[in-house]
């Protein structure tokens, strides 16, 4: 971790992909955001972000990422406004430099750039020797994004305001997962918030759609996978879906190929099936090929 030739820290963190078990969009707010009631569960499928600090008197970021042409590595990326947002709030500058070997699918509803900011955050804070306790942490992470205070944390966990609201909830069992991407068909997240507000239009604060999230927990706490399979549930899906036959056809292939619940993770369009066993997920991958990812809980 620290190099006494160079006086250089470096340290790699994983950042885990997630996926909302339940998640209701509650009421509207004043500030354009929504009040969400979310389950979010952490996957084995994880970037790896790699931190480096070097001392220096004005601050210098610079990020590189593997695996993926697609992402910018200046301050639109989310890991890099982190950085920069760190060294703001402690009031130091430094040289830093950003590593991420990516492997969650982007803009898919999977967490993956708010995990890459959560473990760019934990990174630089241990490399500098814990300024921020744990609530400052996660304050600055509200500030970056809706998702990444629960990446911070990780595990299973109950979410309520814009998500940042959190309460550990037990989950008894590990579950077996396919995380895949139908194909080409990103909703961006405000459209998708958007989309809800015209598809629930009568909602007055909360949305009417029969689900139980009581029955949820209690699965999860006994390790019922059969009630939890039953209680999944994500408002998004009725809103995106239909504009997404490619995910639509994923989570129907998925149910036919023995998943005993199938559903989208957070705004799409990434879908994802559960299965009984670790070996029928990575059977089911297989069959789906490229973009399919057999994956178990990180609990
Ligand atoms: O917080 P984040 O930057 O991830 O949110 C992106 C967009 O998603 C927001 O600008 C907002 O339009 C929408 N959003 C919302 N309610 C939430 C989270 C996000 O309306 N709880």
């Amino acid at each position: 971790m620290y190099d006494r030739n160079t006086n250089k820290r470096r340290t790699t963190y994983h950042a885990y992909a997630k996926i909302n078990l339940y998640l209701d969009i509650l009421s509207r707010r004043t500030d354009g955001y929504h009040d969400l009631l979310t389950v979010m569960h952490s996957l084995s499928l994880r970037d790896d972000v790699t931190v480096e600090v070097l001392p220096c008197p004005t601050t210098n970021i610079s990020m590189r990422v593997f695996g993926s042409y697609l992402l910018p590595t200046d301050e639109r990326n989310l890991a890099y406004r982190a950085a920069d947002a760190f060294l703001r709030r402690i009031g130091k500058t430094a040289r830093v430099r950003i590593d991420i070997r990516k492997r969650i699918p982007i803009a898919a509803g999977l967490a993956g750039g708010s995990s890459d900011a959560a473990a760019t955050l934990r990174a630089l804070n241990a490399l500098m020797g814990h300024p921020l306790g744990k609530s400052a942490l996660l304050a600055l992470a509200t500030t970056l994004g809706s998702d990444v205070p629960y990446c911070l944390v990780g595990g299973t966990q109950i979410c309520r305001g814009k998500g940042e609201k959190m309460q550990p909830i037990s989950c008894k069992t590990p579950l077996h997962a396919v995380v895949a991407i139908g194909g080409k068909e990103h909703i961006a997240t405000p459209r998708a918030f958007a989309d809800a507000d015209a598809y629930y239009a009568d909602f007055d604060g909360s949305v009417p759609h029969g689900s139980d999230p009581d029955g949820l927990y209690a699965a999860l706490a006994a390790g019922d996978i059969d009630a939890l399979g039953a209680h999944i549930y994500n408002a998004f899906e009725p809103v995106v879906l239909p504009s997404c036959p490619l995910a639509s056809a994923l989570k129907e292939k998925m149910l036919a190929l023995g998943a005993y619940a199938a559903h989208m993770s957070g705004s799409g369009p990434s879908v994802f099936g559960l299965f009984r066993t670790r070996e029928e997920a990575n059977r089911v991958a297989t069959a789906l090929g490229k973009g399919a990812y057999a994956v178990s809980s990180v609990l």
